[in-house]
């Protein structure tokens, strides 16, 4: 199973970019999703800036706002502040009652985690309960709970989780029961990946990795203008390549020495918590392994920087630092990628949100 895909999608629902009659349909619906997703990148914006940053035309972005605006989707917000002559333009944003996302996060061994999100991928609530043995009871209950504390219908419903993950199974059909809204199916390595570019600092093509109940991993390339290159690579697992050295202990898939048995959560926590335990010493045992095996990808598609995502109790600079010389260890001098921790809070519910708006709202 190749993530993103839907997980569900009530069969009756109007979609949001509602279609019109007649032969200009795909076009003024590739219109309308080219303005939601400028909007939902930078609003507030006039119709003015509309114009200019998506090169529509004036009467064209004047007739699209009109619809969106009856449609309840966008709503007037006030003046703009800034001082030209003439009347000041009026700023177009999302009417956030009338666009909600519910955002949950599956990559976490020890917990389920779920917001309510805005298209910009600000969090409006958040909710976090202990995981349950049956995963897809506790993910119902949590969606339920949020789903109250909505002030409208939701937009759809966006998961993060390691890809082939066993929380998922049946529950695309009993979340639509729940909520009259699509499901979207998401690899949480690829929504970090995403938030760490959208609302990040990094600036250069990067390899993320996220260290969960697997470890996933997604490239993210900038282009020469510093913007984010449009196909970047999506999201693979790592899990089951060899580290090498002391095979340590035996892993799920059966054989010895993947850096999955070294460095996943469920495992590394494990070891972290056993009586005793030098924590210095498991983590750094965790990213020699780890930075071994994400050498050969950096070095072979030539990125400059490795940032790691996961439990904060996990991605520690103990790990860090041990990632980051295995790294050193196996490259060529002057060519190592750099080595940090990826500090964005709530990277894979606000990557969710911004997923399933984009998802939403363009043209099919
Ligand atoms: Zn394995």
């Amino acid at each position: 199973m190749r993530y993103p895909q839907i997980l569900e999608r009530p069969a009756d629902r109007a979609r949001v970019s509602a279609a019109t009659n007649g032969h200009s349909r795909g076009i003024r619906e590739r219109n309308r999703a080219l303005l939601l997703r400028t909007l939902m990148e930078q609003a507030p914006l006039s119709r003015a800036d509309l114009s200019r940053l998506t090169g529509l035309a004036r009467p064209t972005v004047s007739e699209v706002v009109r619809d969106l605006l009856a449609d309840g989707v966008i709503r007037e917000g006030g003046p703009s502040q800034e001082t030209r002559p003439g009347k000041p333009a009026v700023m177009l944003e999302f009417d956030r009652r009338a666009v909600q996302v519910i955002s949950l996060d599956l990559s976490d061994p020890e917990h389920l985690v779920g917001a309510l999100a805005s298209p910009d991928g600000r969090l409006t609530h958040r909710l976090q309960r202990p995981r349950t043995p049956d995963a897809a009871d506790g993910i119902v209950g949590l969606v339920a709970e949020l789903r109250a504390l909505a002030d409208g219908p939701a937009l759809g419903i966006g998961i993060g989780a390691p890809t082939g993950s066993s929380a998922l199974l049946g529950l695309g059909p009993r979340l639509a029961e729940l909520l009259d809204a699509p499901v979207h199916l998401f690899d949480d390595a690829d929504l970090v990946a995403d938030a760490a570019q959208r609302f990040g600092t990094v600036g250069t093509d990067f390899l993320l990795v996220r260290i969960g109940t697997r470890i996933g991993t997604a490239i993210r390339v900038v282009g020469d203008d510093g913007a984010p290159v449009e196909r970047s690579i999506g999201a693979r697992e790592l899990a089951h390549v060899r580290a090498g050295g002391d095979p340590g202990d035996p892993c799920l898939c059966g054989r010895e020495g993947c850096v999955h048995a070294w460095a996943a959560a469920p495992a590394l926590a494990r070891r972290l918590e056993e009586a005793g335990a030098d924590r210095s010493a498991v983590l750094a045992a965790a990213g020699a392994r780890l930075g071994t095996s994400l050498s050969v990808i950096a070095a072979a598609v030539d990125l400059p920087t490795i940032l790691l995502s996961g439990p904060a109790d996990i991605v520690t600079p103990d790990l860090v630092d041990a990632t980051a010389a295995a790294v050193r260890a196996a490259s060529h001098p002057s060519l190592g990628p750099a080595v940090a921790a990826s500090t964005l809070d709530d990277a894979v519910l606000r990557g969710a949100a911004t997923r399933v708006v984009a998802a939403e709202f363009s043209p099919r």
